[in-house]
C-alpha cells in the first residue's frame, strides 16, 4: 500500500479541490435519502389520510428535487474530478520524465524503450485511476454505506442486522482478491510493456526489417509477445469473472434475507408497508456502492502495480551532481588531462590507466582497432559514465568536482551518427543555443557548408527533418550536426569522425566543415580520415583499453608498430584522403 499512499501524497498540492470534492460527496450522500424517505411518506401517512391526498403532488415534486440536487452535485464532482486528475497526471509525469532525465546513461543501457514510455504513458494514467476512482467511487460509495447503513438500523434493528450479513463476506473477499491479484495484475503491466518495446524497436528499426525482407518473422516475434499479453490479461480477468458475479450472489442474498426477515416483520406487524419499502430502496443503496468499491477493489490492484513501476523509476539513483556541483570559469583554456583513468561498464574494466593530454587548442586523434575504447574515452569525458579511478582534469580542475550542466556546456559533441529529433532545422540547431539569433544560426551553416542546402529546402530553416532525420542526406544530416556544434561554440570538440563514405565533393565539404569547427578548439577526435589524422599534434593509438602508442603520424609510422600497421591494412597511399581503419 506505500505507493498507493504516494499516488496521494501528490493531492496535497490541491487542497481546495480535495475539499470540493467531500463537499460535494457529502451533499450527494444526504440527497440520496430523499426519494426512500418520501417513498414512505407517501405509502404510510398520504395514501391513507384521504385529507392529504392533495400533498401527493408536493411531494413527488420534492423527491424530483432531491434528484436534481444529488446530479448537479454529481455533475460538479465530475467535473472537479476530472481537472484534478489531469493536474496530478500531469505533475507526476513531469516529475517522472525530469527524474529520466536526470538517470545516469548505465541506467538507459539496460532499458528497453519501449518499457519506459509504457510507464511514462499508460502507468502514470493507470495509477492515476486509483485517484479518480479512489476519490470518486470510493468517497462516495463509503459515505453512502456508512449513512444508509445508520439509517438501516433506526429503521427497524432487526432486519438491518440481518441485511448487514453479506458485508463480512464481501470484505473476505475483496482481501483475497486484492492479496492474490498483486501478481496478476503485475504480470499484465509488464507484458504490456514487453509488447511496446518490441513494436517500438521494430518501428525504429522498419529500414532493416524490410531491407532484410524479415517481416514474417518479425510478426511472428510480434505476436508471440502479444500472445503473452493476451494471456496475461486473460489470466486477470478470469479471476475477475469469478470474483465479480461470485460477490454479486452474495449480495443478492442479502435481498433475499431481508425479504425474508422484513417479510415476516410485516406479517408480524412490527413494520409498515412504507418501511419494508423504503427498507428495500436504501438495501440497493446499501449494496450498489460496496459493488462499486469491489470494482475499485480491481482498479486499486491495477493502479498499484503500475504505481510500484512508476516510482521505481522515481527512486532510481540519479547521476551525481547532475544539478549541484561546482562551475568551471567564464573563460577556459581548454587544457584536458586524463590521469591515470580507469573504468569498467561492468565488472571487466574497459580502459586502464588511460594518460592523455589535449593542451589548449590542440587536436588529439583517438586511433586503435573497434572495440578498443575510443568512444569511451570520449563517454568519460562527457561524464556520462564516472571513473573507477584516476582523475580528467579541464585547466587542472577535476571534472568529478564539476556539475554536469557545467562541464556539457563547454563541450561540443558531434557523433558518428548525426541524431537530429524529428523537428525543424531550426529547432535542431537550438538545441545547442535556445536564444541563438536568426545571422548566427546562418553564420554557422555557412561554416558548416549546410547552407546551401537549408535555402533549398522547401520552408528553409523551418523545414521538418523527419525522425531521426529520415528527409535528409547522410552527408546533410552531418553537415547540421556540425553547424550545431558551430553555433554550441564550446571550446572542447569531441568529435566521432563519420566512417559511412559519402561523394567526393560532399566529403571535402564535411572536411573543410570540420576543420573550421576544430579551429582554435581543444580536440578530441576519434578518427577515420587520414587527413585528420595527419593534422593532429598528437595521435594516441588504443588497444583493449590502454595506450600503446602516442606521437605524430611521421613519428609513429617510424616506429613500425601498430599504427604502422594499421595504416597498412587500412591501405591507403598518405595522399588519399579517405576512410581510414576502424
Ligand atoms: P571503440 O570506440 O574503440 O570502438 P568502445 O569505447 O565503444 O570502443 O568500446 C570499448 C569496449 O566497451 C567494447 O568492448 C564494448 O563492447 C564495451 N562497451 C561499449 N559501450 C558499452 C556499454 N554501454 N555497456 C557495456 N559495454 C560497453
Amino acid at each position: 500500500m506505500k505507493s498507493i499512499g504516494r499516488v496521494f501524497g501528490y493531492l496535497r498540492h490541491y487542497p481546495g479541490m480535495a475539499a470540493a470534492q467531500l463537499f460535494c460527496a457529502i451533499g450527494m450522500t444526504a440527497a440520496v435519502f430523499v426519494f426512500p424517505n418520501v417513498t414512505r411518506k407517501v405509502i404510510d401517512e398520504i395514501a391513507p389520510d384521504p385529507s392529504r391526498h392533495g400533498e401527493l403532488g408536493f411531494w413527488v415534486g420534492f423527491a424530483l428535487l432531491g434528484f436534481l440536487g444529488k446530479d448537479l452535485l454529481n455533475s460538479l464532482r465530475i467535473f472537479i474530478n476530472n481537472t484534478f486528475e489531469q493536474r496530478v497526471i500531469y505533475d507526476i509525469r513531469s516529475d517522472l520524465y525530469g527524474k529520466i532525465q536526470r538517470l545516469p546513461l548505465r541506467w538507459f543501457d539496460t532499458r528497453r524503450t519501449g518499457d519506459v514510455m509504457t510507464r511514462v504513458v499508460e502507468d502514470v494514467t493507470n495509477m492515476e485511476r486509483v485517484l479518480i476512482d479512489g476519490i470518486e467511487q470510493g468517497l462516495v460509495a463509503a459515505l453512502q454505506v456508512i449513512g444508509v447503513g445508520v439509517v438501516l438500523f433506526v429503521l427497524h434493528p432487526e432486519v438491518a442486522g440481518w441485511a448487514v450479513l453479506p458485508v463480512p463476506l464481501l470484505a473476505i473477499g475483496a482481501w483475497i482478491y486484492s492479496t492474490k491479484g498483486r501478481d496478476r495484475y503485475r504480470n499484465q503491466r509488464e507484458a504490456s510493456s514487453d509488447l511496446n518495446a518490441v513494436l517500438h524497436d521494430n518501428i525504429s528499426g522498419i529500414r532493416q526489417i524490410k531491407a532484410y525482407a524479415a517481416e514474417e518473422s518479425e510478426l511472428h516475434r510480434f505476436n508471440r509477445y502479444s500472445a503473452a499479453l493476451r494471456k496475461a490479461t486473460l489470466r486477470m480477468m478470469k479471476w475477475w469473472a469469478i470474483y465479480s458475479p461470485g460477490m454479486s450472489f452474495v449480495r443478492m442474498t442479502g435481498y433475499v434475507v431481508v425479504l425474508a426477515v422484513g417479510g415476516r416483520a410485516l406479517i408480524d406487524g412490527t413494520l409498515t408497508t412504507g418501511k419494508l419499502t423504503q427498507f428495500f430502496l436504501l438495501l440497493s443503496l446499501f449494496y450498489d456502492p460496496i459493488d462499486r468499491l469491489n470494482g475499485l477493489n480491481q482498479m486499486i490492484l491495477s493502479g498499484r502495480a503500475a504505481a510500484d513501476r512508476v516510482f521505481e523509476i522515481i527512486d532510481s539513483e540519479e547521476e551525481p551532481n547532475s544539478t549541484e556541483g561546482a562551475e568551471l570559469p567564464a573563460r577556459i583554456e581548454a587544457h584536458v588531462r586524463f590521469e591515470e583513468v580507469s573504468f569498467g561498464y561492468g565488472d571487466q574494466p574497459t580502459l586502464h590507466e588511460v594518460e592523455l593530454e589535449a593542451r589548449p587548442g590542440e587536436t588529439v586523434a583517438l586511433v586503435g582497432s573497434t572495440g578498443a575504447g575510443k568512444s569511451t574515452v570520449l563517454s568519460i569525458l562527457t561524464r556520462f559514465y564516472e571513473i573507477d579511478s584516476g582523475r580528467v582534469t579541464i585547466d587542472g580542475i577535476d571534472i568529478a568536482s564539476l556539475s554536469k550542466g557545467s562541464l556539457r556546456e563547454r563541450l561540443g559533441y558531434v557523433t558518428q551518427e548525426p541524431f537530429l529529433f524529428n523537428g525543424t532545422v531550426r529547432e535542431n540547431l537550438t538545441l545547442a543555443k535556445r536564444e541563438a539569433a536568426e545571422e548566427e544560426i546562418w553564420r554557422s551553416l555557412e561554416a558548416a557548408h549546410a547552407e546551401s542546402f537549408v535555402r533549398a529546402l522547401p520552408q528553409g530553416l523551418d523545414t521538418n527533418v523527419g525522425e531521426r532525420g529520415v528527409k535528409l542526406s547522410g552527408g546533410e544530416k552531418q553537415r547540421l550536426s556540425i553547424a550545431r556544434a558551430l553555433l554550441k561554440n564550446a571550446p572542447i570538440l569531441l568529435l566521432d569522425e563519420a566512417t559511412a563514405s559519402v561523394d567526393s565533393e560532399t566529403e571535402r565539404q564535411i572536411q573543410d566543415a570540420l576543420d573550421h569547427l576544430m579551429a582554435d578548439r581543444t580536440a578530441f577526435v576519434i578518427a577515420h580520415r587520414l587527413s585528420t589524422i595527419q593534422n593532429a599534434d598528437r595521435i594516441y593509438v588504443l588497444e583493449k583499453g590502454r595506450v600503446i602508442e602516442r606521437g605524430t603520424h611521421s613519428e609513429l609510422l617510424a616506429r613500425e608498430g601498430k599504427y604502422a600497421e594499421l595504416c597498412r591494412k587500412s591501405f591507403l597511399s598518405p595522399e588519399d584522403s579517405g576512410t581510414f581503419v576502424q
